[in-house]
């Protein structure tokens, strides 16, 4: 894969990213990949087709100078102040489910956000580059405010995340964001901030990070079991890479269909059929010759179902061996790192460290540009 053709494709794919100016700034043409997760539970498909899938893929590609994964826990806690012990515990969890799906220590730094004090302060410079409205008029904060019933009682540090959440992306000078849609917001929230910041500044130390979004419009905002939202582990929607086969199962049987597709002979709707829905976003004409060998490929299935004849029990039946063969050698690798705990807290300390020490330069560069760094000049 090359990433130069990444970048074309969010180019093409992300209309609101586009900007003449991309990556003018990245001095050293470093091509780096930031991206992370809120630890506030286990990581679940919605994660793994929405980000996860591409991280492995920029990470596997050879192509990257840097690849820096961070478990956004001082994120996590703008809506979850009062429960540490959740974030605390989802920081392992998260970590846990990072290394079985494949995420690799001798390539990617995995790091805790709040063991990292240059992005905090980065946060509070930025916060003058960035107004009230700007923050009100961001979509996706919007949509969560409603979604945890905050009303009038919006926490400052949730209200402002999108700000801290470009000074993780900088510190680390991101070209390539690996996220979901939902996030398309914030990375163009840290576009602006970028170009007002070198603008400001009359410098060139921040570079403009560029989206990497899902190429499958299933995997844009995967939603939950229940067809109503998407998929979040604050929702109770979701299936979890950590799920046990007998979990998944169960699950999988319950996902909402067609309500109205009561008799096997009846003809069923795909819009809004998690089972459709879940099976364009995993599986491939592989897995129909493997698993349900007298349909060619998903469009052969579809035609069927909408066609009448075919029950909803078969189509969950092959979802299930579909999702288990991509689950197992991941439920295999996080045993083994359940098993050696030690060995993950390592992975944090060393991928923290090295965060740390290239946050720290980039903050010595921003308050040089700011004409802040006082005692070094002074001192000259
Ligand atoms: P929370 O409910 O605590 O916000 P979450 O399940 O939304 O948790 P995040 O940690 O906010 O998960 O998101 C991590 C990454 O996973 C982001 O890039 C986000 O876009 C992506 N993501 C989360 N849920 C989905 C989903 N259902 N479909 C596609 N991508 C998703
Ligand atoms: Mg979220």
């Amino acid at each position: 894969m090359n990433v130069n053709n990444i970048e074309n494709i969010n180019k093409e794919n992300s209309n609101n990213c586009k900007s003449d100016k991309s990556n003018k700034n990245n001095k050293n043409n470093k091509k780096i990949m930031l991206t992370g997760d809120r630890p506030t539970g286990k990581l679940h498909l919605g994660h793994y087709v929405g980000s996860i899938r591409q991280r492995l893929e920029i990470q596997n590609s050879g192509e990257m100078d840097e690849v820096f994964i961070m478990l956004a826990d001082a994120q996590a806690l703008t809506d979850n102040f009062d429960n540490p012990e959740k974030v605390a515990s989802s920081v392992i969890e998260c970590t846990l489910d990072y290394l079985a799906c494949g995420i690799d220590p001798d390539k990617a730094h995995i790091f805790i956000q709040s063991q990292i004090r240059e992005l905090h302060e980065l946060t509070i410079y930025y916060m003058n580059l960035v107004t009230v409205s700007r923050v009100q008029r961001n979509p996706t904060v919007k949509t969560e405010i409603k979604l945890r019933g905050f009303n009038n009682n919006i926490p400052v540090g949730f209200f402002t995340y999108p700000i801290s959440q470009a000074s993780d992306i900088t510190a680390f000078k991101a070209t390539i964001v690996p996220v979901g849609e939902d996030q398309e917001p914030m990375i163009e929230q840290t576009r602006e901030i970028v170009r007002s910041f070198n603008r400001t500044y009359n410098c060139d130390v921040l570079v403009e990070p560029e989206i990497y979004l899902p190429p499958n419009g299933a995997c844009l905002r995967l939603p939950g079991i229940d067809g109503q939202a998407k998929m979040s582990k604050s929702l109770g929607n979701a299936i979890y890479l950590s799920d046990t086969e007998e979990e998944l199962k169960k699950k999988v049987m319950s996902m909402y269909t067609d309500p109205e597709h009561i008799r096997v002979e009846d003809p069923g709707k795909i819009e809004g059929n998690m089972v459709f829905t879940y099976l364009e976003a995993f599986s491939n004409d592989e897995d129909f010759e493997k698993f349900l060998p007298e349909y060619k490929n998903l469009d052969e299935l579809k035609e069927h179902y909408q066609r009448g004849g075919l029950g909803d029990v078969k189509v969950k039946k092959f979802l299930l061996k579909v999702l288990n063969q991509m689950l197992d050698p991941i439920r295999e690798r996080r045993s083994y790192y359940e098993n050696h705990l030690d060995e993950v807290i390592k992975i944090l300390e060393d991928g923290t460290r090295a965060a740390q020490k290239v946050a720290g330069e980039t903050l010595k560069e921003v308050k040089r540009a700011m004409k802040i760094n006082y005692f070094e000049e002074w001192n000259k």
